[in-house]
């Protein structure tokens, strides 16, 4: 068995990596890059793979970093099966639609610009741009996906299987262990997709593994501890209650997948308990009602108390001060209304769709808060907020920071360096070498001495293209 590290190595976004076992190419992950523009449209348009020889894709979870690139993938020349569980497949749905209406709107955004420019200054007329796939590449993906439920070993060939494990990040989300069997010779490789954490709304706390020699593991906060889950719900109680004070609006840029549902669950409870004010909530984002919708079909995958929640007859994601928002007009309607109200929109890192709307109209109001409630990638503009700039541009236009921006890191839907550390134990005395990917270098360099030191195992922290033989 040999791996490949191509996306997400030094990086957090993009998951990529190809296996090759007995000849046969494998993905686990085919997911876009996030960042810098020129860079990530670069990586994402290029795959550094032969799309038409992978025989299968093995998907952790439906996150756009990590499933996002499946259509250009299938626009090269890939036609062999998705695997991955049944709630990722009904969020795939949903998010590589919605992947390629971006897509194919950015592109249009592009082209009318060069347009226009080019009929001002009368120049050369640009080439113009397409978009990285199209509805009709996410169309033609889509039925490429077959479910795999957890805890149920898949044949991939006469020698080849693996098996789906609850990895406790988001709604359907997996840790995979791959197992190579022959003539005697075994090989076991468990990659870790994104892990969670105990104690998150909604989702189980990540299934420990049985032994495996090798590990794929992600490393996004290898080098830091969060704040205990325990304290979010006072946290974010403090936060809405501060601002309902001022008068302000409460904008959360929040990923439509994961994030937003949890929010919506702890708003509501927080109201339901008399603890904040009974203010609109809008979740403005198509995506979110199109997510939301798979959650309440996937009740299988939730934590006891949410279910238990459920079972009382409360539907925590559609309660009575809550609007969800698909219309863009709807969401524009926003603007005039007075505050207190919350806003909840993504994308997450505040890179594109409607947030951006909402922060230009509402970050130089001191009354208002923008509460960032996830990992926000190096050159985001959600970075720039958490990093108290005073000034960012949205839209190409300087707007000066006035709001107040609060951080909930106790709802990061990955593990800090501790629950990592705790996560790894049962498979340490099996490991011969830990590959860690999903997380900036530092992160990952941290993380790697703690295993060094906990464990005496072997760790790399693999550059792009860097190759490994894994033998039994
Ligand atoms: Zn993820």
């Amino acid at each position: 068995m040999k791996v490949t590290f191509w996306g997400a190595a030094g990086e957090v976004t993009g998951s990529l990596h190809h296996l090759e076992v007995d000849g046969s190419q494998y993905l686990l992950d085919c997911g876009l890059a996030q960042g810098r523009r020129k860079d990530t449209e670069r990586k994402n348009r290029n795959l550094p793979v032969k799309a038409g020889s992978i025989a299968a894709v093995l998907l952790s979870h439906a996150h756009i970093d990590h499933s996002g690139n499946l259509p250009t993938l299938v626009k090269s020349g890939f036609q062999g099966p998705i695997y991955a569980t049944p709630a990722t497949v009904d969020l795939c749905d949903a998010m590589l639609r919605d992947t390629a209406h971006i897509q194919e709107k950015d592109a249009e955004f592009v082209n009318k610009r060069a347009e226009h420019r080019g009929r001002e200054s009368h120049g050369n007329r640009l080439e113009p741009v397409e978009p990285l796939f199209t509805m009709a590449d996410a169309e033609r993906t889509l039925p490429l996906f077959q479910q795999v439920g957890y805890y149920t070993p898949k044949s991939l060939t006469g020698h080849l299987s693996y098996e789906c494990y609850d990895a406790g990040h988001m709604l359907g989300s997996s840790a995979l262990i791959l197992h190579y069997h022959d003539n005697g010779e075994r090989v076991r490789l468990a990659y870790s997709g994104d892990l969670g954490r105990p104690n998150l709304p909604i989702t189980r706390p990540p299934d420990p593994l049985p032994p495996v020699q090798y590990l794929i593991l992600e490393s996004t906060y290898g080098g830091k501890l969060h704040k205990s889950a325990a304290h979010v719900t006072g946290k974010l109680q403090d936060v809405v209650n501060r601002t309902c004070a001022r008068g302000g609006r409460i904008i959360v840029p929040a990923f439509a997948v994961g994030r937003t549902q949890q929010l919506v669950l702890l708003l509501h409870q927080l109201a339901n308990e008399g603890h904040i004010p009974s203010i609109p909530i809008f979740v403005d984002s198509p995506l979110a009602v199109d997510v939301t919708a798979v959650f309440r079909r996937h009740v299988e995958c939730f934590n006891a108390q949410t279910r238990q929640y459920l079972l009382e007859g409360e539907d925590p994601f559609g309660f009575g001060r809550l609007q969800y928002i698909r219309e863009a007009s709807e969401s524009k309607k926003l603007n005039d209304l007075h505050g207190p109200f919350v806003v909840i929109s993504a994308s997450g890192m505040c890179e594109q769709g409607r947030i951006l709307h909402h922060l230009r109209n509402n970050l130089e109001d001191p009354r208002n808060t923008v509460l960032i409630t996830g990992f926000q990638a190096r050159e985001t503009l959600g970075r720039k907020l958490v990093e108290k700039m005073r000034e960012v541009r949205v839209f190409g236009e300087p707007v000066t920071v006035r709001a107040e921006i609060s951080s909930l890191d106790e709802l990061s839907g990955h593990a800090d360096q501790s629950e990592l550390i705790e996560w790894m134990k049962p498979l340490a005395p099996g490991l011969k070498k830990v590959f860690l990917v999903h997380g900036e270098p530092e992160q990952s360099l941290a993380l790697a001495a703690a295993i060094r030191a906990h464990y005496g195992v072997d760790v790399s922290t693999p550059s792009p293209g860097d190759s490994f033989l894994l033998e039994p």
